[in-house]
């Protein structure tokens, strides 16, 4: 009788060390051949006994989601789309930097936050990526283009990392290890819209960048575009982030989406810095990408000035994001491949 198959993508050192209980030198071997060298079969593990691989491969494959559409956008960013094995279809973004490339993954079909400047929460929940499908994102381009240097993560697509726990983690550890892909973990940031009891478990489990969808300064205003917000108000979260166990010289990252008329005047600027007060934090002010149908305009250059210069003027670092891959829809908040494709 066959048993079930396992994908070697989705298992850690420890299911590579059950797989093959007698030969943890071996297990090292195969996780590498997964994970570093980019081996699409057990056939292709040629140092590995012929006999093992026959074994092996009883009980074991291989399976990638299948990259279905690679656009390319006039500044260079790249958006690529996968189809799941049970049709949902996500989105990643390649982002290439002077030095290297950076790429931004996704860990849900859909998302349930239902904010409401972003294009995601549109097509509302699907399903939680597993841990297979999360490396996927980053495994495919490093062997699609290997003259790329793709060193750094960000896990700012699609879905809410923190509402992914297990599979987010073990994706880390996965991504940062030495028989891995080695992305350095100082190169991996998390980006969350505030779940508190995810960001405790994070600082507790592992050191990578934490970046924190602020976009509003008031409860009022957050939970309103944020619903979120509702379960774990301003307070809570800036109190969470006070306490996060964070390495020196790392700081958090705020992210703060320019709303027109929304949340983008000197007041707002203002009541940012009050509330990063005693906090290492940088801001990360991204003017706020258009999707079809959506409900905000972008904010008025002289709107982003005016907020930039308020929260420099008070010694806060400050980056603007470039709007990125606009024209293709890959900017932030702009991913819905589901939704497109699925139609
Ligand atoms: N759920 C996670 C990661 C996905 S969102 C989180 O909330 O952090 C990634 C970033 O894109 C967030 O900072 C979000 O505020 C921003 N974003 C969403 N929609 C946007 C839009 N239309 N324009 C600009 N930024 C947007």
């Amino acid at each position: 009788m066959p048993g079930p198959v396992t994908n070697l993508l989705d298992g850690d050192r420890a299911c590579f060390a059950t797989l093959l209980a007698d030969k943890p030198y071996r297990a090292d071997q195969v996780f590498q051949w997964v994970f570093q060298k980019g081996a699409r079969s057990i056939d292709a593990m040629t140092n590995l006994p012929l006999g093992l691989r026959e074994s092996l491969a009883r009980t074991a494959e291989i399976v990638y989601p299948d990259c279905i559409t690679r656009q390319v956008s006039c500044d260079g960013t790249e958006k690529l789309a996968y189809r799941l094995n049970d049709g949902h279809v996500i989105e990643s973004v390649l982002i290439p930097e002077e030095e290297h490339w950076t790429v931004c993954i996704s860990t849900q079909a859909g998302c349930a936050m239902g904010c409401t400047f972003c294009c995601t929460a549109g097509m509302g929940f699907r399903r939680n990526l597993s841990h297979a499908e999360i490396v996927a994102q980053v495994l495919y381009p490093l062997q699609a283009f290997p003259d790329r240097r793709i060193s750094n993560v960000v896990v700012m697509g699609m879905g809410e990392p923190l509402l992914n726990y297990a599979a987010l983690l073990q994706a880390i550890r996965t991504l940062s290890d030495p028989l891995g892909p080695k992305i350095s973990r100082r190169h991996i940031t998390v980006s969350t819209c505030g779940i508190v009891p995810g960001i405790v478990r994070l600082g507790q489990d592992i050191e990578v960048g934490l970046a924190i969808s602020l976009n509003a300064t008031t409860d009022e205003t957050r939970s309103l575009i944020m619903p979120v917000n509702r379960r774990y108000p301003l307070e809570t979260l800036m109190q969470t982030l006070r306490d996060y166990p964070l390495p020196k010289r790392r700081r958090i990252t705020f992210e703060y989406v320019l709303l027109d008329g929304i949340n983008d005047s000197r007041d707002d600027a203002r009541r940012l810095v009050k509330l990063l007060h005693g906090l290492r934090a940088k801001v990360n002010l991204i003017p706020f990408n258009p999707w079809p149908g959506s409900p905000y305009g972008a904010p008025q250059p002289a709107a982003v000035e005016g907020f930039e210069h308020e929260l420099r003027d008070r010694h806060i670092t400050v980056m603007r994001r470039r709007e990125k891959g606009q024209d293709i829809l890959a900017a932030c908040g702009q991913l819905a491949g589901g939704k497109r494709y699925e139609q």
